[in-house]
C-alpha cells in the first residue's frame, strides 16, 4: 500500500471545511403536539395540545427519539443543515482524491484519458 500523504491540499481543504460544520448531526427533527402534565392547564382543557420537538435518529440500526428543549431547536436545525453539508463534502472527496492522484501520477492514468495535444499551429 502506498504511503499516506499527511498534508495534501485535498486533505487540508477537507479539514478546513469540516471545522466550519460544527455542530453537525444526522437525524430528523419533528414537531409533535402533546398534552402537558400541569393540573388545570387551560390549553389542555380546551383540547389544544402543546408543541414539542423530538429528534429521531438511528442508533445501532434502531430508531430512537429524544425530547428536544425549545432552546435547542435552532441549534439542532443548524446541526442538521451542517450534517447535509458534510454529506455533500464527502461526495466531493471521491473526484477530488482522484484528480489529486492523477495530477501527481500523470504516467499512470488510464488509457481512456487522452494526452493533451501540443498546439502546433498558433492562432493569430
Ligand atoms: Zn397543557
Amino acid at each position: 500500500m502506498k504511503q499516506k500523504k499527511i498534508d495534501s491540499p485535498v486533505q487540508q481543504r477537507f479539514r478546513d471545511k469540516l471545522l466550519t460544520c460544527w455542530p453537525a448531526l444526522k437525524g430528523s427533527l419533528a414537531r409533535v403536539y402533546k398534552p402537558c402534565i400541569r393540573p388545570h392547564c387551560g390549553v389542555c382543557a380546551r383540547g389544544d395540545k402543546h408543541p414539542n420537538y423530538l429528534l429521531s435518529f438511528a442508533e445501532k440500526d434502531r430508531r430512537r427519539c429524544l425530547y428536544v428543549p425549545k432552546a435547542m431547536v435552532p441549534i439542532l436545525k443548524r446541526a442538521l443543515e451542517n450534517g447535509r453539508r458534510i454529506e455533500r463534502l464527502l461526495y466531493e472527496m471521491g473526484p477530488a482524491l482522484l484528480r489529486e492522484y492523477r495530477a501527481q501520477n500523470p504516467a499512470q492514468t488510464g488509457p481512456a484519458v487522452r494526452v493533451k495535444r501540443q498546439r502546433s499551429k498558433s492562432k493569430s
